[in-house]
């Protein structure tokens, strides 16, 4: 699952992996959740999280790889922020091809200022994670969780400079990874999201992906 940074790709994934009953990988997911428990790894990565930046290689292909080989994953997966240098694309690439694998890349057109708007209104818990939009997605007490009653806070990386810092990296080192997919033996599908209700988007590609 491609797209760029708020592009709503992560919501797309979880929605995908529902329907078609495969597992929903998200790196960014997996760090975050690190950080929050404060594990080594999470301690490595908060900072460059933090700062927009992205990750090293090494340390995202060692986790991708491991978590591609339990047992939830022999049937296929969908990957969610991965990945996203051609290092990485080529990591993948020689694991897919071990696993004889069909490869489906969906990317996510959204124009970057419908974005910038978006993830301005972005909000979460910092106790149990559910999300939420001034706009699209309110809680219902105005600034505090509806799950769990805690203040509601802005991702550090929703912060207008950060996101700035996201859009840069996504620009010079994943843009390039579509080449790749494109040279490569990657069916991709294109779709424009944005507006409307996420569930219509997950239709229209679960349409796609079934025509062809
Ligand atoms: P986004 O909203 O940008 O899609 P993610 O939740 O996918 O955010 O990732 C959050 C952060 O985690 C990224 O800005 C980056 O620092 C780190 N990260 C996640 N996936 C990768 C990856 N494949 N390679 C390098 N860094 C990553």
């Amino acid at each position: 699952m491609f797209g760029p940074p708020g592009s709503g790709k992560g919501t797309q994934a979880v929605l995908l992996a529902e329907a078609l009953k495969a597992p929903h990988i998200s790196t960014g997911d997996i760090f975050r959740q690190n950080v929050k428990e404060g594990t080594v790894l999470g301690k490595q990565v908060k900072a460059i999280m933090d700062a927009g930046q992205l990750v090293p290689d090494e340390l995202v292909n060692g986790i991708v790889a491991d978590r591609l080989a339990q047992p939830d994953c022999s049937k296929g997966f969908i990957l969610d922020g991965y990945p996203r240098t051609v290092r990485q694309a080529e990591m993948l690439d020689g694991l897919l091809g071990r696993l004889r694998k069909a490869k489906v890349v969906v990317n996510l057109l959204v124009d970057y200022n419908i974005i910038i708007s978006r993830i301005a209104a972005r909000r979460q818990c910092p106790v149990c994670g559910s999300s939420y939009n001034l706009v699209s997605n309110p809680s219902k007490v105005d600034g505090v969780c509806d799950k769990d009653g805690t203040a509601l806070i802005q991702r550090e990386d929703d912060k207008e400079e950060v996101m700035r810092k996201r859009f840069d990296a996504y620009n010079e080192q994943t843009l390039p990874v579509v080449d790749f997919f494109r040279a490569g033996e990657y069916r991709l599908v294109e779709v424009t999201g944005g507006n409307g209700a996420p569930e219509d988007l997950t239709a229209k590609i679960l349409e796609q992906l079934t025509i062809g």
